[in-house]
């Protein structure tokens, strides 16, 4: 956000204040401070991660948009970036993650494997997209994403943190706290997700009766 932004319109700054003073609203600071300090989740799942790790170091260096702090541990990182294929063995182990990242908290799918499945859609050990699982805020496309493609994503995510705003987030409201917490998928013979059990035994006892 470019400083002007970050300053409210419409309150005339008298002249000789106007180095001095600036005035904005607590929506406006509050976005200006996350989106300037997005600490990404250090992992990786295939190829794309490759070229996260290119955006990282100094030729593209993320660190022009606060976010080169990744972070070794969910519960000091504010931004999931899914980089690679998504099987069914790894998927228990990411919700578990995202799960463990506290509130602000954002996921970012790169690459066509993490969006949709990519060249292994079909495959019997895929799944066809983190976002049957994660609540996604940005689909990077390619396969893999080049690091401006990264970038621009990443840009993206800063304008969509932007319009936030406070009394409409979902971490202060005490009502939508079920669409933060993600029921764990079980896996066994396939990959099951808790929140489809309902709907899988009507399925099985429809089949058997
Ligand atoms: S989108 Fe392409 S580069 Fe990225 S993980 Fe899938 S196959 Fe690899």
């Amino acid at each position: 956000m470019e400083n002007e932004k970050l300053t409210s319109p419409g309150y005339e700054i008298p002249g000789e204040l106007k180095n001095v003073v600036e005035i904005t609203t607590l929506d406006r600071i509050y976005n200006w401070g996350r989106r300037s300090s997005v600490w990404p989740l250090m992992f990786g799942l295939a190829c794309c991660a490759i070229e996260m790790i290119a955006a990282q170091a100094a030729r593209y260096d993320m660190a022009r948009f606060g976010m080169e702090v990744m972070r070794p541990t969910p519960r000091q990182a504010d931004m999931m970036l899914v980089s690679g294929t998504v099987t069914k063995k790894m998927v228990p182990l990411i919700v578990r993650l995202y799960n463990q990242m506290p509130e602000p908290k954002y996921v970012v799918a790169m690459g066509a494997c993490a969006s949709g499945g990519g060249p292994f859609k079909e495959g019997y050990n895929v799944v066809a997209g983190i976002d049957k699982f994660l609540p996604v805020d940005v689909y990077i496309p390619g396969c893999p994403p080049t690091p401006q493609a990264l970038i621009a994503g990443m840009i993206k995510l800063q304008e969509k943190i932007d319009k936030q705003s406070l009394s409409k987030v979902r971490w202060y409201d005490k009502k939508k706290e079920d669409s933060v917490y993600v029921p764990v998928p079980v896996l066994g013979p396939d990959l099951m997700d808790p929140r489809r059990f309902a709907e899988i035994k009507a399925a099985a006892a429809a089949k058997e009766g």
